[in-house]
């Protein structure tokens, strides 16, 4: 009766679908899978609150990419056709906030402004 796999230091560790590294289940964004609309779709699950089985990833494009790529949610959530993956794209967007996302928003920024992006 294993709830998790708790070591003493680094908690649970869980194997992200992308790149199937280990990785304490902490770095890792929760994916399970829900209905929209009356579609199946794959719902981000930072809290890890939501029922049901679930994937991990890093929540990074490159992992994300990989799991799509190998169908690996479709395997491990046990999914018998697709579902989409919007929701877990957006989110990943909304956590790396990278200044060359390509694609997502329709802001036109010159390379030579990135000096409002200082942190
Ligand atoms: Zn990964």
């Amino acid at each position: 009766m294993a709830r998790e796999d708790l070591t003493p230091d680094s908690g649970p560790v869980r194997t992200c679908v992308g790149c199937r590294q280990r990785a304490a289940a902490r770095e890792l964004v929760r994916v399970t899978v829900g209905s929209v609309d009356g579609l199946a779709a794959l719902l981000p699950d930072p809290a890890r609150r939501l029922p049901g089985r679930g994937a991990h990833l890093h929540p990074t494009r490159r992992c994300y990419d990989l799991a799509v790529r190998r169908k690996a949610f479709t395997r491990a959530l046990r999914l018998a056709g697709g579902a989409s993956t919007a929701l877990v794209a957006a989110h990943i967007d909304s956590l790396t906030d990278s200044p060359s996302t390509p694609g997502t928003a329709g802001v036109d920024v010159s390379p030579d402004q990135d000096w409002s992006n200082s942190s």
